[in-house]
């Protein structure tokens, strides 16, 4: 079966070969990611519904520009047969935001859509560090944690988002160190976000995509852990490994609910444990991608604090 990393792939190539037409995504695609920073910006408080509406309309209205122009302007780059190749594969995948790329006729519609939507997600890594988030939520601590520093029993709900967000941050930092096995996790992710986004799409229920989680833990991150052990060796985990201890006490039972594997799964454990909530950015990018809309996420309190930004 065709995926749609088959068809980004299939893109990037055409568009390698054909320097005119990458000129022109590459315009458009650096004008659509700027328009939805700025959208982004002025939307930043995810716990009031109507904004939330306004924006993913706005949102909307940006990608659908972004295609429009690149119709005009590319659509006579392309020889027949770059078009007839492309189209034969793209019209093989099923999905409707697949359909909405392929009914546009030009290949690279696709990578742009992707690329200009993914500005929302990328704009949303802006932690700045453990200890500002501890200091900023200090008062609505329950635990002590986040005043005393002493490791409790249990973390209280809102120090649990923070250093879930941190464990993230720093799993993040270390891959961006070794690029083979950020891209091969990249690809493990790739599919599993396509299949969390529908399960929380159908269920809006974390606890039902566990299984799906453990599958890819077992599987798809153990193994690329397990390919690139030499290059992971080399790494500095320590404080990876520190927040992965401290986020056994999570009392988010959806991110604890594999944490005794973690140690075993390796890198990739973080963003996997991070996938359980539902107003995850990348969850909610994903979803929005697979249904058309993103549903309005029913944040918790802790959520609305480290959801978005
Ligand atoms: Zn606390």
């Amino acid at each position: 079966m065709i995926t749609s990393i088959e068809i980004l792939g299939t893109e990037e190539l055409l568009l390698q070969r054909n320097p005119r037409a990458a000129a022109v995504h590459q315009a458009i695609v650096a004008r659509g990611r700027e328009a939805v920073i700025a959208l982004n910006e002025r939307f930043a408080d995810p716990s009031d519904d109507t904004a939330m509406k306004r924006l993913d309309t706005e949102l909307e209205a940006i990608v659908e520009r972004s295609v429009s122009e690149y119709v005009r302007q590319a659509s006579g780059l392309f020889s027949a047969e770059d078009v007839d190749l492309w189209t034969a594969k793209i019209t093989r995948v099923p999905g409707t935001y697949v359909g909405r790329a392929a009914a546009v006729g030009v290949p690279g519609a696709l990578l742009l859509m992707e690329s200009v939507e993914s500005a929302e997600s990328d704009e949303n890594t802006t932690f700045v560090s453990l200890d500002d988030t501890l200091s900023n939520i200090a008062g609505y601590c329950q635990c002590g944690y986040a005043t005393s520093r002493i490791v409790p029993r249990q973390l209280c709900r809102l120090c649990s988002g923070g250093v879930l967000i941190a464990w993230r941050t720093e799993e993040n930092q270390v891959i961006a160190t070794a690029p083979k096995v950020r891209s091969e996790l990249h690809a493990v992710f790739e599919e599993l976000l396509d299949e969390l986004a529908t399960i929380h799409l159908a269920t809006g229920d974390a606890s039902a995509e566990t299984p799906a989680r453990r599958r890819a833990g077992n599987a798809g991150i153990t193994r690329v852990n397990e390919t690139y052990a030499e290059e992971i060796a080399m790494l500095d985990l320590t404080r990876w490994r520190e927040l992965s201890d401290l986020n056994q006490l999570s009392q988010i039972t959806a991110v604890t609910a594999h944490a005794k594997h973690w140690s075993q799964w390796g890198l990739g454990s973080a963003r996997l444990a991070m996938l359980a909530m539902q107003s995850d950015p990348e969850i909610q990018a994903r979803m929005r991608r697979i249904a058309g809309s993103r549903p309005a996420p029913k944040p918790s309190l802790f959520e609305r604090l480290f959801s978005r930004r």
